[in-house]
Order: structure tokens, then C-alpha cells, then sequence
């Protein structure tokens, strides 16, 4: 039978705006000694902005951010949001062939050319040479029949409340806080500056993220479990494969929300603190 107390403990949780799964996963939380968290959507606001846009090779700046909209039509990545907020002409054209590319960007055929918008990985791939920019915003190349047309920077910002989530956390005595990232190294070491992460794993494709993870569960010294806390849909993978897996389910994709043991149904980050303090109250009065 489960104690009274898990449901009052599961109870106290859902008042807090934190959907709790079932009762084991509070039980869980009391041992845990690991807090593994995704950056875009999760420590920030997953909210970009458009700061800038270089046109090159006789392309015009309308004409980079077009294509740039036009390819990301299709996709609900908050990079693509923002792009597509930043265009505010209706997107008129023949898009064919659309494809995510996961961890990379996106393509498709944009009035019978080949564009690509993505990350300079994107440009590697397609052996597009171009200088790393010194930027620690994330920037989005544009490529039309292999040609570069420019790029657009974009910008994001940590939530109102990750500083003090951190804070919490180590508060709560977490041994190791870890930050996950398909960005840039310098986006990534941005943002853990400000918020107080010194573990940082930095331009991570989907699948590594989880290998990522597997590794600090493997690595620890402690016996401990490891929470991950994601949003996007590439994080429904590691939030399975995480002892405990937690989603941002404000913004949060389906897939992150179904793949997790317990939701935040806010977009507050510093309610996974809160959690872990339910989850003690919850176990003194069960012991
Ligand atoms: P994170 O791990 O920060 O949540 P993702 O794994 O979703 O980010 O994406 C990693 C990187 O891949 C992004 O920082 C971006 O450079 C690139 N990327 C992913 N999706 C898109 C897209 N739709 N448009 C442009 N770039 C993208
Ligand atoms: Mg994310």
C-alpha cells in the first residue's frame, strides 16, 4: 500500500503548479544529488529576438531574413519563432521539401532553390567555409545553392527566476549542477556565467545529449540520482533516460511533457527547487 502521505506530498505539489507522475518519483527526488538542466527554454526564456542581420554575395538584408522565414515556415523551434516574428510580411512563396535538421537547422526549397538557415555545424557539413563569428549570441547562417547570403543574430535571456533557482539548488546541498546545450561553447559560457553553472556541456547534437548524461550518471562518485530538466522535443530522450525527468510544461513540447516524470506546468525554473523541498517535507513525515 503507499503511505497517506505521498498523496499529500503529490497534492502539495499539484498546488504548487508541479504535476507529479506518481508518488515513487517523490520519493526519488529525496535522493538526489545530481541536477542536469537544458539551456534554451529551460534556464532561458526560449524567447529570441532578432539583433542583427549581414547580407553577402550581392543578397539585400530583407532578402536574407526572407529566406531565413520562408525556410524555417515549418518549424516550432524558438529560434524559428523568432524569425518568423521578426519577418512581418506574409510568406508568400513555394516551399518544398522541408526538413529539421536536429541540432543543425533547417532545409527546404525555397522557389526551386536549396536554402539552408542553421549553425555553423550546418556550414561544416555542407563544406560552406566562413570564419567563426565572435559573438556570444546565436547566429543563424543563411545558404542559398551553397552559396552564404548572410546571417541574422539572434538573442536570447535567462529567465527572471534561474539565478535563484541555482542558488536553491546548491542551498539544498546538489552536488553537481551540469547545463546541456546544442548551442555555441560561447553562447553556453554566456549564460552559466551569469547564472552561476561552472559545469557546462556545450554543442551537443540530440543524440549526444543523452550519451552526455549517461556519462555524469556513470562518472559520479556518489550514489545519488540525477534529475534532467528539458523542454524541447529533443529532450524527450534524455528525460526518459534521466532517473528523474522533469519538463517545463508552460512552453514545453508534447514530447519533453509525455517523456517526464514530473511537469511544471509554469515555465518557472525555480519550481524544480520546490519540488525537491515537497519531496523532503513529504519523506520526514512518511519516516
Ligand atoms: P538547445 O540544446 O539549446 O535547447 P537545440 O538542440 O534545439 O538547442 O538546437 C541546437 C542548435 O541547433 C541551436 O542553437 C541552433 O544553432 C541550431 N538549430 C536548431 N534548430 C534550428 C532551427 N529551426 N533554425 C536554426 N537553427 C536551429
Ligand atoms: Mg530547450
Amino acid at each position: 500500500s503507499i503511505p497517506l502521505s505521498f498523496f499529500g506530498g503529490i497534492g502539495g505539489a499539484s498546488k504548487n503548479g508541479i504535476l507529479v507522475k506518481g508518488g515513487n518519483f517523490l520519493e526519488a527526488l529525496n535522493s538526489v544529488d545530481t541536477v542536469v538542466l537544458d539551456k534554451t527554454g529551460t534556464l532561458t526564456k526560449g524567447f529570441f529576438s532578432v539583433t542583427s542581420i549581414t547580407a553577402l554575395h550581392g543578397y539585400s538584408e530583407v532578402d536574407v531574413l526572407r529566406l531565413a522565414a520562408l525556410a524555417e515556415m515549418h518549424s516550432s523551434h524558438p529560434i524559428a519563432l523568432s524569425i518568423k516574428r521578426a519577418y512581418i510580411e506574409p510568406l508568400e512563396a513555394v516551399v518544398s521539401n522541408y526538413e529539421e535538421l536536429a541540432g543543425y537547422g533547417v532545409k527546404a526549397t525555397i522557389e526551386g532553390k536549396t536554402v539552408l538557415a542553421g549553425n555553423d555545424k550546418l556550414l561544416l557539413e555542407h563544406t560552406i567555409t566562413h570564419e567563426r563569428l565572435d559573438t556570444p549570441d546565436t547566429v543563424v547562417y543563411v545558404v542559398v545553392e551553397g552559396v552564404l547570403a548572410g546571417y541574422l543574430i539572434i538573442a536570447d535571456t535567462p529567465k527572471v527566476d534561474s539565478k535563484q533557482a541555482i542558488l536553491a539548488l546548491h542551498a539544498l546541498g546538489i552536488k553537481d549542477i551540469v547545463m546541456l546545450t546544442g548551442d555555441t561553447k560561447a553562447t553556453a559560457e554566456k549564460v552559466a556565467l551569469e547564472l552561476g553553472i561552472t559545469h557546462v556541456e556545450a554543442e551537443l547534437l540530440p543524440h549526444q545529449k543523452v550519451e552526455k548524461l549517461e556519462e555524469i550518471m556513470a562518472r559520479k562518485s556518489g550514489k545519488g540520482k540525477t534529475v534532467f530538466v528539458g523542454d524541447g522535443i529533443n529532450d524527450a530522450p534524455v528525460l526518459a533516460r534521466a532517473d528523474i525527468g522533469i519538463a517545463m510544461g508552460g512552453v514545453g513540447s508534447d514530447a519533453a511533457i509525455e517523456a517526464a516524470d514530473i511537469v511544471i506546468m509554469t515555465d518557472e525554473i525555480s519550481k524544480v527547487a520546490t519540488a525537491l523541498k515537497i519531496a523532503h517535507k513529504t519523506h520526514a513525515i512518511v519516516w
